[in-house]
């Protein structure tokens, strides 16, 4: 087995003791929670010979339930289960053989903060903002480059890393309150130690450690602290699939079926669609399920319980000690699905207003809706997903805003595809989005076509749904000629000392960023007092003679969408909308502030026109 680092074993010798044959390296959960509503605790020592020890707690109100051991001798995981009048404290694990103490690990019980349980999920109100953490900004270029770890440092690589890190997120809050935003989604913050594309994140090495060229996990426990703050809702992005090949318990499993086929690598078939297809065969699916999704992404094996068990603990502890107020979960479909169903109700029985939102990158409305909570699925299905991407309504505006209009192509493609949310149990509590961090920035899918881009970004932020814009999306970036992930992921303007061209400042930017920054400004901050946009109703008119019309209302508040996409001026045909518009008379352009009345109302050509109804 791997040898203790330097560092850990002064860690380990400043808390407990080691002895000839036997070590203690790693202890996960490092600590937890008091009054937990779920009062079981599963522990997984790692170290030497770690097995052939008992393990003793004397501790009251804490009860071990079980030890259980693997095939490892390295291994050893203690299911306790806490009272929930346990007092928070620490307490000595000691390990004996013998009768003799060989080794001990002071472990502790911390007390969980006031409202803990209830905190509140991100949610309608709500617009986040997805950032890649390695090319927002470079907060602390003093943990740019770390060579014991791997990888490459330079900026002029699109797979190397660039030197963004938490800080640099907690440097831009201001940026970010003052555009409209509430919530914020980074790509994956875990360690990754991959030789190569470490950047992303998405291999992770060490589930209970942030990545060092980020910061620290205490970082990461400021930025949700100061996001609390600062009235936002921090969002984690969590992989339950798979880890990086480069995981440290990849050169010493637990056990042979901690990794599927015995951690040898099988390719997924990627067919997401067996899992809810009547007719598939049982090898098709346990070849999507079990198969890697690439060679450097080992795939874990959530029906062994003490895994299944540690990922969601893992899931836990970090909502718990970093603040989190939502998960996002990647590829969502992948792992076993009764195990997702189990990872998502656990997490909601302990928080019952939280909020998951998973990844299933289909855009048939049928398969993600099979995924959300209280679905009426054939096969009895059913998860606690209060949230899915709604990556259907994303692949509908590319054709909606830019095809010319016919029966079959434009417009259509939304209108039929919101047709479609009568298979959602709450579609207004789907993310929606233009784009994100691996597809084509939204500016280059529009072909740089500045019309129907401002069309789409009217259409996601007034939408039924929680709105997501990827970083730099705001200001017009895009990959042009290439779809290449490190091009659609480049450095966001500003974010590096002597950037030329900044974002923050407005420095250098074209006058065109310039005005999608500001409709992006105007747009969310208006929309985060129109409760109307949150969970009023909606209603929409069938596309006619290039006119796509939308209502989002409730008691109080009317607001009309109109998309013009004909190259002469549409002036509002109020008699159309007489069923939803009722005795209102007033039409307030929210773009320009000029008010007509509702029959006057004009949309120039080839634009959109947001209006207040009074
Ligand atoms: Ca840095």
């Amino acid at each position: 087995m791997k040898s203790i680092s330097a560092l850990f074993f002064v860690f380990v010798c400043s808390m407990g003791i080691s002895f000839g044959q036997f070590s203690l390296d790693r202890v996960e959960p490092p600590f937890w929670w008091t009054g937990m509503q779920n009062t079981h605790l599963q522990i997984m020592f790692y170290g030497e010979n770690i097995a052939e020890l008992s393990p003793i707690i004397r501790y009251d109100g804490i009860e071990v339930l079980e030890t259980v051991l693997v095939e490892n001798p390295n291994y050893l995981f203690l299911i306790l289960d806490i009272h929930p009048d346990t007092k928070a404290g620490s307490f000595a694990i000691e390990f004996s053989k013998d009768d003799m103490m060989q080794l001990y690990y002071s472990y502790t019980l911390n007390a969980r903060s006031e409202n803990s349980g209830e905190r509140q999920g991100f949610n309608n109100s709500d617009a986040i903002y997805l950032i890649t953490p390695d090319r927002f900004v470079n907060g602390d270029p003093g943990n740019d480059y770390m060579p014991e770890i791997g990888d490459t440092l330079d900026r002029s690589d699109p797979q190397a890393r660039h030197g963004g890190d938490i800080q640099g997120v907690i440097n831009s809050l201001q940026y970010l309150s003052d555009m409209g935003f509430t919530s914020i989604w980074l790509n994956p913050v875990l360690e990754n130690k991959m030789p190569r594309t470490s950047y992303h994140g998405y291999a992770v090495t060490d589930f209970y450690k942030v990545d060092p060229r980020f910061g620290s996990n205490e970082d990461y426990q400021i930025l949700g602290q100061a996001c609390q703050k600062n009235g936002f809702k921090l969002i984690m992005d969590m992989v339950m699939n798979h880890c990086g090949s480069e995981h440290w318990w990849m050169k010493d499993l637990p056990s042979n079926d901690w990794i599927h086929y015995g951690g040898n690598y099988v390719q997924t078939n990627h067919r997401r669609s067996v899992i809810h297809d009547p007719y598939a065969p049982e090898s098709d699916k346990e070849l999507f399920s079990n198969g890697w999704f690439v060679k450097s992404m080992p795939d874990m094996n959530q029906q062994n319980p003490l895994l299944a068990e540690y990922l969601i603990q893992n899931s836990i502890w970090w909502i718990e000690y970093a603040h989190l107020q939502g998960i996002r979960h990647d590829t969502h479909s992948y792992p076993d699905k009764n195990f997702m169903a189990d990872w998502s109700c656990a997490i909601m029985d302990e928080y019952p207003n939280f909020n998951l939102v998973g990844e299933e990158w289909s855009p048939n409305p049928n398969y993600v809706a099979y995924y959300q909570r209280g679905s009426n699925n054939q096969d009895g299905y059913n998860s606690c997903m209060p949230s899915m991407m709604d990556f259907p309504t994303q692949i509908s505006l590319v054709p909606g805003f830019t095809e010319p209009e016919n029966w079959n192509s434009g417009f259509i493609k939304i209108y039929e595809n919101l047709a479609n949310d009568f298979i959602y149990p709450d579609p207004y509590n789907l993310v929606i989005f233009p784009d994100n961090h691996d597809m084509s920035r939204f500016y280059t899918q529009v072909n740089e076509d500045y019309n129907a881009f401002k069309m789409g970004i009217a259409y996601i932020l007034t939408l039924r749904g929680i709105p997501q814009i990827f970083y730099g999306t705001e200001i017009l970036m895009s990959n042009p000629g290439t779809d290449a992930h490190g091009i659609i992921r480049s450095d966001f303007p500003g974010g590096w000392e002597n950037d030329v061209k900044n974002a923050f400042t407005g420095a250098g930017l074209t006058d065109q960023e310039l005005e999608a920054q500001l409709l992006f400004k105007s747009l969310l901050n208006w929309r985060k007092e129109k409760a109307c946009l949150h969970d009023g109703k909606l209603v929409h008119y069938s596309p006619k003679d290039g006119i796509y019309v939308f209502f989002r209302f409730n008691d109080e508040e009317m607001v009309m969408l109109v998309f013009n996409k004909n190259e002469e001026e549409y002036t509002v045909d109020k008699a159309r909308f007489q069923e939803v518009i009722k005795n209102r008379k007033e039409a307030v352009s929210v773009l320009d502030g000029n008010s007509s009345p509702i029959e006057k109302a004009v949309v120039p050509a080839g634009s959109v026109g947001i209006f207040e109804i009074n």
